[in-house]
C-alpha cells in the first residue's frame, strides 16, 4: 500500500483497484469497522503485507492499526507481561530486555533483520494465516496466550489453541488479536533453531524449539517441539510431563527413551526427509545433553 489515511478516515487507494486504507484512532472505532466490514484486511506492521503480490492487495479494504494507542502498550505486573500487538518485534528487543524471558527475546530477535523487525508487530507474526513463524512456535512453548477482541466480546487463548492442528488460524469474523501475554519465568536452558528458510512460507524449513528450568533436584520444567514447514508441530507432551523430576545427567536410556517419543509421532515419519530425522533426533539429543 502506498497511500495512508487520515486517522479515521477513508481514502481511496492508488494502483490498479478500488482498494481503501482505513486509519481508525481508537480501539472502539477498529471494532466497529470490523464488526460491519469482517472481511477487511488487517495491517499491523505490514511487512507481510508488502511482500504480497498486488492482486492480494487490490480492491481490499485495508484496516491499519498503527493509529490505535492501546495497542502499542507493554504493560508488566508480577507473573506476566502483556504486550499490545501492534509493538514493534524491535522495541521489545530494547524495552523488554530487562524482564521478558530470555528466549523470548531470541525469539522476538528472529522475526527478521533489523530493518523487518524495527516495523513488524508480534500480532502480525503470530497471526499470519498461511505459516507458522519460528517465533509463534517459541512463544507457545512457552505458554503465551492471545487476546482477541470484537465489538461486545473478548476472550483469551493459548497460543496452543489458537490454531487447529492442521494450522489454520481459528479466529472469528470481525476479531482482531489485540495483546498477548508471555508469563514471566525463567527458562535456564533453551535452543531455537531453523534450518532452511522460514519465510516465505511454503519453503521447506524445520525449526527445533526447546526449553527448560532446572532446580536444586532436577528437571522442574521442560519442553519441546518441532515446526515442520512453517505448518505442522509436534510437541512433545507425554515426555515433556514424564521428565519433570527427573535429576540430571539424565541416562542414556532416559534420553533414548524421549528420542523414541519424538521419532514415534507420524509426522517425524511422514514430513521429514532423512536429513530432518536426523537433525531433529539429534537436536534433541543435544539438548537433553545440554541439562545439568
Ligand atoms: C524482508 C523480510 C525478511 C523476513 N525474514 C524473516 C525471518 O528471517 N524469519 C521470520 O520468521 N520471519 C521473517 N519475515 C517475516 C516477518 O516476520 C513477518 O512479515 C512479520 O512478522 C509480520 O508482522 P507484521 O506486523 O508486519 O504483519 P502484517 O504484514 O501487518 O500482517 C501479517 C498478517 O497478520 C494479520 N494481522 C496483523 N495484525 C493483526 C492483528 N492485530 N490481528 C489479527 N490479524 C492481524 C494480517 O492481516 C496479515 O494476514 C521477513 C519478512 C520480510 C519482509
Amino acid at each position: 500500500m502506498s497511500n495512508r489515511g487520515d486517522r479515521g478516515k477513508p481514502v481511496a487507494g492508488h494502483g490498479p483497484g478500488p482498494d481503501e486504507l482505513i486509519v481508525p484512532g481508537s480501539l472502539g472505532e477498529a471494532l466497529q469497522l470490523l464488526r460491519h466490514h469482517s472481511d477487511i484486511g488487517i495491517w499491523g506492521g505490514g511487512t507481510w503485507w508488502l511482500q504480497q503480490s498486488p492482486e492480494v492487495r487490490t480492491g481490499r479494504r485495508i484496516l491499519a492499526l498503527h493509529a490505535v494507542r492501546e495497542l502499542r502498550r507493554v504493560v508488566r505486573t508480577g507473573h506476566h507481561v502483556e504486550i499490545g500487538a501492534t509493538v514493534p518485534a524491535g522495541r521489545l528487543l530494547g524495552a523488554g530486555r530487562r524482564f521478558l524471558p530470555a528466549v523470548a527475546l531470541d525469539a522476538i530477535r528472529r522475526v527478521g533483520p533489523p530493518p523487518v523487525r524495527n516495523v513488524a508487530t508480534l500480532g502480525g507474526a503470530v497471526a499470519i494465516p498461511e505459516t507458522i513463524l519460528p517465533v509463534t512456535a517459541a512463544l507457545q512453548l512457552i505458554d503465551t496466550s492471545v487476546e482477541l477482541r470484537r465489538q461486545g466480546n473478548s476472550r483469551w487463548v493459548s497460543m496452543g489453541q489458537f490454531r487447529d492442528p492442521s494450522g489454520t488460524l481459528r479466529i472469528a469474523p470481525g476479531e482482531v488479536v489485540t495483546r498477548l501475554r508471555i508469563p514471566l519465568r525463567t527458562w535456564t536452558h533453551w535452543m531455537i533453531h531453523t534450518y532452511g528458510a522460514p519465510y516465505p512460507a511454503g519453503r521447506p524449513s524445520l525449526t527445533l524449539v526447546g526449553a527448560a528450568s532446572m532446580d536444586k533436584t532436577g528437571i522442574d520444567e521442560f519442553r519441546f517441539a518441532l515446526l515442520v514447514d512453517g505448518r505442522r508441530q509436534i510437541r512433545l507432551r507425554e515426555a515433556e510431563t514424564d521428565l519433570v523430576g527427573r535429576a540430571v545427567p539424565l541416562t542414556e536410556r532416559d534420553r533414548r527413551t524421549i528420542i523414541a517419543s519424538l521419532e514415534d509421532n507420524p509426522i517425524f515419519g511422514s514430513d521429514l526427509d532423512d536429513l530432518g530425522r536426523w537433525r531433529a533426533s539429534n537436536g534433541l539429543r543435544n539438548f537433553l545433553l545440554r541439562l545439568e
